[in-house]
């Protein structure tokens, strides 16, 4: 399996910061070490161009977060601090996402593993995401192949909204979020296909909701390239997730997804999404443990 991944997709954060930046490295460790290790051939990306982050950003908003020029507001919505390698990292990992559906049109499959910032707005960041990688890797893709059907598979616990909001109106993108209704973004941006679930959903409420959804979003849309943001934020150790899956509820969404992804004969990408296990160094483990799933599922 094809990974991308940067050391600078790590930055330093604050003691006790929710946000569990580390996991970036920590991910891509814990398959290093894992007996997937020799199915791996991981891979640096390039930053996108400023070009290329503009078809989606204004540029003043990432001038402000290249400057420490966001309000105290806008810096609350995003709920980061200003570091001076943030939009280095941001770019970085967009182009992570870019260069995993490069790979993973020409080969079937590839992970970026960082990516599924799926908050992030036009003109404003929310809730850890500073761009949007998904959604600039889509139209930078649709600039150079009109006709590609793609397909955005949202797992994370909470709604893909700045997917939605910057994809919602193209004609050949359908976007697909199964999450808490009541949980964050308090304001939900419609989607093609929305599955919005009670909050503390145990996990074979969710499969069943999942496996039904999926089957009918595979009769809906043919899509040529799938991007899956995956997200570890649904278990139910999780600190932000409302929902109630176990590890092992957590395979079975995996395996739900993959057997999805295989049906469709499309090409895919994965990108990893949120993560807040109340134990820190879980949120890597869950993480690797979908990047092997899908290994498992591909060989
Ligand atoms: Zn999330």
């Amino acid at each position: 399996m094809i990974c991308y991944s940067h050391p600078a997709y790590y930055v330093p954060l604050p003691e006790g910061h929710p946000f569990p930046i580390e996991k970036y490295p920590e991910t891509l460790r814990v398959l290093l070490e894992s007996s997937h290790a020799d199915k791996l051939d991981v891979r640096m990306p390039l930053p996108v161009s400023w070009e290329e982050i503009t078809l989606v950003h204004e540029e003043s908003y990432l001038r402000a977060v290249e400057s420490d020029g966001l309000s105290s507001y806008a810096r609350n919505r995003l709920g980061l601090p200003h570091h001076p390698r943030f939009l280095e990292r941001s770019l970085l990992d967009v182009g992570g996402t870019l260069a995993a559906a490069r790979t993973a049109l020409e080969v079937g499959a590839a992970w970026n593993l960082g990516g599924g910032t799926h908050h992030a707005m036009p003109t404003e960041g929310l809730g850890f995401c500073v761009t949007n990688d998904v959604s600039t890797a889509v139209k930078v893709l649709l600039r150079e192949e009109p006709d590609l059907q793609i397909l955005i598979i949202d797992t994370d616990a909470h709604q893909g909204n700045g997917n939605h909001f910057v994809l919602g109106d193209l004609p050949n993108v359908f976007t697909y979020s199964i999450h808490v209704g009541a949980n964050y973004p308090a304001q939900k941006v419609p989607g093609d296909m929305d599955v919005s679930l009670d909050r503390y959903v145990e996990g074979a409420d969710y499969l069943k909701s999942l496996s039904g959804s999926l089957r009918k979003l595979g009769s809906a849309f043919s899509p040529d390239l799938i991007f899956w943001v995956s997200g570890v934020d649904v278990h139910v150790k999780d600190r932000f997730g409302q929902m109630r899956l176990s590890t092992e509820d957590m395979c079975s969404r995996d395996g739900v997804v993959l057997e999805f992804l295989q049906s469709t004969g499309a090409s895919w990408v994965g990108t990893m999404g949120g993560g807040y296990h109340l134990h820190t160094s879980q949120t890597p483990q869950l993480h690797a443990m979908t990047v092997e799933n899908s290994i498992a599922w591909t060989e």
